[in-house]
């Protein structure tokens, strides 16, 4: 399972100079080897270094960065989008308003590796704390009806939890989710040519039940061209292949399956996403699979009705 890809940050305006580090943060750690021999720590390896190794994060990277700029009588307020793909934010007060050009909450789209001012805060008032929340994806994307390749390299199809489980397949993010049982280290296959968007593999693989679990699964997210996007999920520690904004064709090698984050056993998390407006829905799909077309279907005591279009509504057999 895999939630809280929303990302939000509060900072208070007329404080922010005081604590920088709360956006700057790369959430990388890393461990080598100097020169002169003795180990070294930081958040980047030194051009000399021997045997540079990345350390488990303790975060997730940031979707979005707020930059609070002084200028004159004003908090400029820049949002800087570290992703290769769109994303969408919204800055809200905690409280009582300020003073704001445009006034919040204020909405924008930002694309891709880019910054953009958001808002102009008045300066003079009193002090306001501000939110940012982050979602990734263009609110605008239509998604077309695609068939999907199957995202494991190898062996039949074993679906442990299908669309509308239980377990964690209970919200919007993770409705229409299947996961894949696959031993750790299986190779993840790109199901859908994009680009990579978003990756994560920071984290050791835990195998966790923890509710802190949740933000430490690593993964690898691409957009499509209409802006749908797939969430390949719970990959191996540093089992990551592909880089950010490189462009994969389906059948591509990406990544190696793992058990990391919330997660009762090793197996590959893979839903297709889109961006609702601010909200981040996974939507129905067609897999092709190693045995055929796969048979997805919500459970059918599942109140949400599938939309036309979907898999046919068969139950599934092969849940674990
Ligand atoms: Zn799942």
């Amino acid at each position: 399972m895999i939630r809280g890809m929303r990302h939000a940050l509060v900072v208070a305006v007329g404080a922010w100079a005081l604590a920088p580090s709360a956006w700057a943060a790369t959430g990388e750690a890393w461990r080598w080897t100097g020169t002169d021999g003795t180990q070294h720590y930081g958040d980047r390896p030194a051009a000399d270094a021997r045997a540079p190794r990345r350390l488990a994060a303790s975060a997730p990277a940031p979707l979005a960065r707020l930059r609070m700029e002084r200028r004159n009588d004003e908090h400029l307020a820049w949002v800087q989008n570290p992703l290769d793909g769109p994303i969408e934010v919204l800055l809200r007060a905690e409280g009582p308003p300020p003073q704001a050009m445009p006034a919040l909450p204020a909405r924008a789209t930002v694309p891709a590796r880019t910054e953009r001012l958001l808002t102009r805060i008045a300066a003079h008032g009193a002090r306001a704390d501000v939110a940012l929340t982050a979602i990734p994806g263009h609110p605008n994307a239509r998604p077309r009806d695609v068939e999907y390749g199957y995202p494991l390299a190898g062996g039949a199809p074993r679906i442990g939890q299908s669309w509308g489980g239980g377990f964690s397949h209970t919200d919007a993010e993770n409705r229409y989710a299947i996961d894949l049982a696959a031993p750790v280290g299986t190779p993840v296959l790109a199901a859908r040519d994009g680009v990579v968007m978003q990756i994560e593999d920071g984290f050791e693989d835990a195998g966790d039940l923890d509710d802190d679990a949740v933000a430490r699964a690593n993964f690898v997210r691409i957009l499509h061209d209409d802006g749908s996007m797939a969430l390949y999920a719970h990959l191996q520690a540093e089992g990551v292949e592909v880089r950010p904004g490189q462009r994969v064709r389906r059948g591509d090698r990406i990544a190696r399956s793992g058990n990391s984050g919330l997660s009762s056993g090793p197996h590959l998390h893979f839903a297709v996403q889109v961006n609702r407006g601010l909200t981040l829905a996974s939507i129905p799909f067609r897999m092709f699979g190693p045995g055929g077309v796969l048979r997805l279907a919500l459970p059918p005591d599942d109140a949400q009705p599938v939309p036309t279009g979907a898999a046919p509504a068969a139950a599934d057999p092969e849940r674990l």
